[in-house]
């Protein structure tokens, strides 16, 4: 049940002064479907660029990223960054049916998602508010419903809650893991955090930097009942 695999990713940028940056080298990962895996390593080991590949943000690499299911573009794939990047002059609840309207769908059925998005990240009363008006986790569960509008086969987070203090950030954890289990929803989740990562994830992969490499994958024993 593998939802996508890279096998034998690398990828060069041209840095600033034209030399070449062997970003990843020789990447294999297998990400199974509706487990949570973690990608954890030092600043510059790969673990942003990894995560656009997977996204098809950047198709300019070498190897190869399979997927069981091809991702239906623009919706299969839900991506949140470390800021929430909510647009300031949209409501809760028209910033998680962005997507939606990009894609014109006016259906009933979207509008109900919506609404059971905002359900599902504790957001039902904000609806109608605007971002400023909510606290730094509130903004960033209000990301997390937008990335799932379309249902994605995969949800990519890219340090997700590293710019939130402490206890919001222990409560997003747990709002997180809530959203996995009534979703099951296969998460790939970049962070420079030991704990985040076995806290959260079912498998983390190590990453090394120069060149950017998979180390070794753990599997975490991790009870969710
Ligand atoms: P991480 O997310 O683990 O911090 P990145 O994926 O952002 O690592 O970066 C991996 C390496 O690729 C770093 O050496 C970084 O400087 C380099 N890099 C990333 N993006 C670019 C780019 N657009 N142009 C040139 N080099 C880049
Ligand atoms: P609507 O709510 O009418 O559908 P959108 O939120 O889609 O409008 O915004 C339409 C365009 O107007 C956007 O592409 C955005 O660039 C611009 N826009 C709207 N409000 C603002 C604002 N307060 N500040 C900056 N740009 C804005």
């Amino acid at each position: 049940n593998t939802l996508v695999s890279a096998r034998g990713v690398s990828k060069t940028y041209t840095a600033a002064n034209r030399q070449p940056v062997l970003a990843l080298s020789d990447v294999d990962l297998d990400v199974a479907q509706g487990e949570i895996v973690a990608l954890i390593g030092p600043s510059g080991c790969g673990k942003s660029t990894l995560l656009r590949m997977i996204a098809g943000l950047d198709n300019d690499y070498d190897g190869e990223l399979s997927w069981t299911r091809a991702p239906r573009p623009g919706k299969d794939i839900g991506f949140v960054f470390q800021e929430p990047a909510l647009l300031p002059w949209r409501t809760v609840e028209r910033n998680v049916s962005m997507g939606l309207e990009a894609q014109r769908d006016r259906s009933a059925e979207g509008k109900a998602r919506v609404r059971n998005l905002l359900e599902l990240v504790g957001l039902t009363e904000f609806a109608r508010s605007f971002p400023k008006e909510l606290s730094g986790g509130m903004r960033q569960r209000a990301a997390i419903a937008r990335a799932l509008a379309y249902d994605p086969q995969i949800l990519l987070m890219d340090e997700p809650f590293g710019a939130l203090d402490a206890i919001t950030r222990d409560r997003l954890h747990d709002d997180l893991l809530r959203i996995w289990e009534q979703t099951h929803k296969t998460i790939v989740l970049v962070t420079h955090s030991v704990e985040e990562a076995t806290y959260l994830a079912d498998r983390v992969a190590v990453m090394s930097a120069r060149p950017g490499r998979i180390k070794a994958v753990h599997q975490v024993p991790l009870d969710r009942d």
